[in-house]
C-alpha cells in the first residue's frame, strides 16, 4: 500500500506522450505565465485606488485601467495557447495508450476474454484512457494555475503590508490543512473503492437487464437479483460513509476560505485603532478586493487534487491490462507429424480458484479418431478443450499435437490445426458471407456457398431477403440459436482444419435443427480428428471412444458398449438420459 504514494503518474504520462511530451511542459509553462499575467492587473488596481485615495491626477486612472485590460486579455490568450498545447498532447497520449493497449490485448491468452473480462477491458480501453485525456487536456493547466496563483498572491499580499498579509494568511493556511486532510493516501484508496463500486454496479446492471425476460416470465421481483441489489446497497453505504467522513474537513475548508473577509475586518480594526492614514485605507480596500482570489485559488487546488486521484486510478487500471502476461510464442520450426493429440498429466487451475478445473488428465487421441467428452456440468470439459488451443497454458503437464508441444507451435500454426465450434458461438453484425469468410478471408463466394451447403444452411439462406449478403441483426433479420449455430459450423467447414472440437454444439438446436446439425457434423468430421463435447448422449453413442470427466478428472473411457459394461458414471448418466427421452416421448 505504501507504494501508492510514490506512484509517478507524470513519468508514465510523459512516456505515453512520446515526442509530444515537450508540449505538456510548454503548456504548463504557458499556463504559469498566464497565471502571473492575471495577477499583475491587481497591482494596477492598487495604483488606481491609490490615485483615488490620494486625490492625484484622475487621468492616470484610465491609463492604469487600460493596462489592466490589456494584461487580462493577454493572460487569456496565453491561457488559450496553453490549452491548445495540452489538448494536442492529451489526444496523442490517449491515442498512444489505446494503441499500446490494443497491441497488448492481441497477444493475450484467449481465456482472458471471458464474459466478465471483455466488459472490463472495454471500459478500460474507453473510459480510463478518456479520463487520462481529460486530465492532461484540462486539469494539468488548471493545476499549474492553481499552484502559481497562491504564490503570486502571497507576494502581492506581503508586498503591500506584511502585517495584514499575515493575518489574512491564518484562515488560508487552516483551510489548506483541512483540504490536505481530505486528500491523504487514505483517499486514494477510497477513490479506488469508488471506481470499483461503479464498475461492479455497471456490470451487475447489464446482467440484470439481460435477465429481465427471466424475471418477467417467472414472476420474480428485483430482489431475486440479490447481487445487483447488494451492490447497489453497498454503493449507497459506501457513499454515505464517505460523505460523513468528509463532512468536518469540508466544513472547515469552506468556513476558513470564506472567513478571510472577517479577518480583514479584524485587521482593519486593529490597525486603525490609533487613527487612520490614507495608506491604511488604501491597503485595506485593496485586500478586500484581492483576498477572494485566495479562495478561488484554494478551491482550484482542491479540485485539481481530485482530478489527479482520478487520473492515478485510471492509469493503474490501464496497467492492470499491460501487466497481464502475454501468451509466450516460440517458433521452433517444429511441425506436427500428424493430427493426433496427447495429454500428459495435464492440470489447470483458474486464477484464484481453490481447486483444479482439470486435474492430472492423461489421454491420447489418434489422428482421425472420433472421441466424445461427457460428464456433469462443471466437470472441466470446456476447460480441457480450451487448453488444447491455448486459451490458457496448462498449470502442469503438457499437451502435444502430432508430437509437438502446443507451446512450441506459433499460434497461427496452432490455429490452422484446429477448428473450434463453441457452445455459444455468436455471429457478428455483418453479412452471412462475411461471417463465414472470417474462417478463411481469401475464400471465394462459391467456396462460402459450398461450405454453407455442407453445413445444411441452404434453407436459412433461402428465406433471407438478400441471400448470403443479408446482414444479420439488421431490419429484423434475426436467426434462431440453432440457425446461428449452423452458420458457425459452416465457418468450420470452410476452415477445413484437420482437428475439430465441438463444444456442446447442439445445445441450442431444436429437434428440427438437430437432425440438420447432426448431418452437418457428419459431413464436417470426415477424415478428421474429432473431439465432441455433448450433453445429449444420443450423439456420442457412435464415437470411437468416450472419455468421462468428473470433477476435473478423467474417470472412465472406452466405447459406448465397454462403458455400459463398466457399470460406472457413464452407465448411470446414460440410463438417466434414456429415461428423460422416454419421459418426453411419453408426455
Ligand atoms: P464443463 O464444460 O464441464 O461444464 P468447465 O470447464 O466450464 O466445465 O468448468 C470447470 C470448472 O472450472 C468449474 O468448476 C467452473 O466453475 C470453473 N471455471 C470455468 N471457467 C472459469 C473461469 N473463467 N474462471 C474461474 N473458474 C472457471
Ligand atoms: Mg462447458
Amino acid at each position: 500500500m505504501g507504494k501508492t504514494e510514490k506512484y509517478d503518474h507524470m513519468k508514465l504520462i510523459r512516456e505515453y506522450a512520446g515526442g509530444h511530451k515537450n508540449l505538456i511542459t510548454l503548456g504548463r509553462c504557458l499556463a504559469a505565465v498566464s497565471a502571473v499575467l492575471t495577477l499583475i492587473p491587481f497591482y494596477e488596481l492598487w495604483k488606481i485606488i491609490r490615485t483615488a485615495v490620494n486625490g492625484e491626477d484622475p487621468g492616470k486612472i484610465s491609463v492604469y485601467a487600460w493596462i489592466a485590460v490589456a494584461l487580462i486579455v493577454g493572460a487569456l490568450l496565453v491561457y488559450i495557447a496553453a490549452l491548445f498545447c495540452t489538448h494536442i498532447a492529451a489526444f496523442r497520449v490517449q491515442a498512444n495508450m489505446r494503441s499500446s493497449l490494443m497491441r497488448r490485448i492481441i497477444t493475450l491468452p484467449l481465456g482472458v476474454f471471458d464474459e466478465d473480462g471483455t466488459g472490463k477491458i472495454r471500459r478500460i480501453v474507453n473510459d480510463s484512457t478518456a479520463a487520462t485525456e481529460t486530465y492532461i487536456a484540462h486539469s494539468l493547466a488548471d493545476k499549474t494555475v492553481a499552484l502559481v496563483t497562491p504564490i503570486g498572491l502571497l507576494v502581492l499580499v506581503f508586498a503591500f503590508n506584511w502585517k495584514i498579509g499575515l493575518i489574512t494568511m491564518i484562515p488560508a493556511v487552516i483551510g489548506f490543512l483541512c483540504m490536505m486532510s481530505m486528500m491523504g493516501k487514505g483517499m486514494q484508496e477510497k477513490m479506488k473503492q469508488y471506481q470499483d463500486a461503479l464498475e461492479t454496479m455497471s456490470s451487475e446492471a447489464t446482467e440484470y437487464v439481460r435477465g429481465i425476460p427471466v424475471v418477467k416470465t417467472f414472476g420474480q421481483t428485483v430482489h431475486s437479483f440479490k447481487r445487483f441489489k447488494a451492490c447497489i446497497d453497498g454503493y449507497g453505504k459506501w457513499t454515505t460513509d464517505y460523505t460523513l467522513k468528509l463532512r468536518f474537513p469540508m466544513m472547515g475548508f469552506m468556513t476558513c476560505i470564506n472567513a478571510i473577509f472577517a479577518f480583514i475586518v479584524l485587521a482593519a480594526f486593529v490597525f486603525t485603532k490609533n487613527g487612520t492614514s490614507s495608506a491604511d485605507i488604501l491597503n485595506i480596500m485593496y485586500y478586500i478586493i484581492v483576498t477572494p482570489l485566495v479562495t478561488v485559488a484554494l478551491t482550484k487546488i482542491a479540485y485539481s487534487g481530485e482530478a489527479e486521484m482520478n487520473l492515478i486510478d485510471a492509469l493503474k487500471r490501464v496497467d492492470q491490462i499491460m501487466e497481464i502476461e502475454p501468451l509466450k510464442e516460440q517458433n521452433t520450426g517444429k511441425k506436427p507429424a500428424d493430427h493426433g493429440i496427447e495429454l500428459k498429466n495435464v492440470s489447470y487451475r483458474y486464477k484464484g480458484a481453490a481447486r483444479d478445473a482439470v486435474s492430472n488428465v492423461s489421454l491420447s487421441i489418434k489422428a482421425g479418431e472420433h472421441v466424445a467428452l461427457v460428464g456433469p456440468s462443471g466437470s472441466g470439459k470446456t476447460t480441457l478443450a480450451e487448453l488444447l488451443v491455448r486459451f490458457f497454458d496448462v498449470t502442469e503437464g503438457e499437451i502435444l499435437i502430432g508430437g509437438v508441444n502446443v507451446k512450441e507451435l506459433p499460434s497461427g500454426d496452432l490455429m490452422e490445426q484446429v477448428s473450434f465450434v463453441f457452445q455459444d458461438s455468436r455471429l457478428i453484425k455483418k453479412s452471412i458471407l462475411e461471417n463465414v469468410r472470417m474462417a478463411k478471408p481469401e475464400a471465394s463466394e462459391e467456396e462460402v456457398l459450398s461450405a454453407l451447403e455442407k453445413a445444411q444452411c441452404m434453407d436459412i439462406i433461402e428465406k433471407l431477403p438478400n441471400g448470403i449478403h443479408t446482414v444479420i441483426g439488421e431490419k429484423g433479420t434475426y436467426l434462431s440459436g440453432g440457425e446461428q449455430q449452423r452458420i458457425t459450423i459452416a465457418r468450420a467447414v470452410l476452415k477445413d482444419a484437420p482437428i475439430l472440437i465441438l463444444d456442446e454444439a447442439t445445445a441450442f438446436a431444436d429437434p428440427d435443427n438437430e437432425t440438420k446439425v447432426q448431418a452437418a457434423f457428419e459431413e464436417l468430421s470426415k477424415n478428421k480428428t474429432l473431439i465432441m463435447i455433448a450433453h445429449r448422449l444420443s450423439t456420442v453413442v457412435n464415437a470411437d471412444r468416450i472419455f468421462v470427466m468428473e470433477d476435473g478428472k478423467c474417470t472412465e473411457f472406452g466405447s459406448h458398449n465397454e462403458l455400459m459394461d463398466q457399470n460406472g458414471l457413464y452407465k448411470r448418466m446414460f440410463e438417466e438420459y434414456t429415461r428423460s427421452i422416454e419421459w418426453k416421448v411419453g408426455a
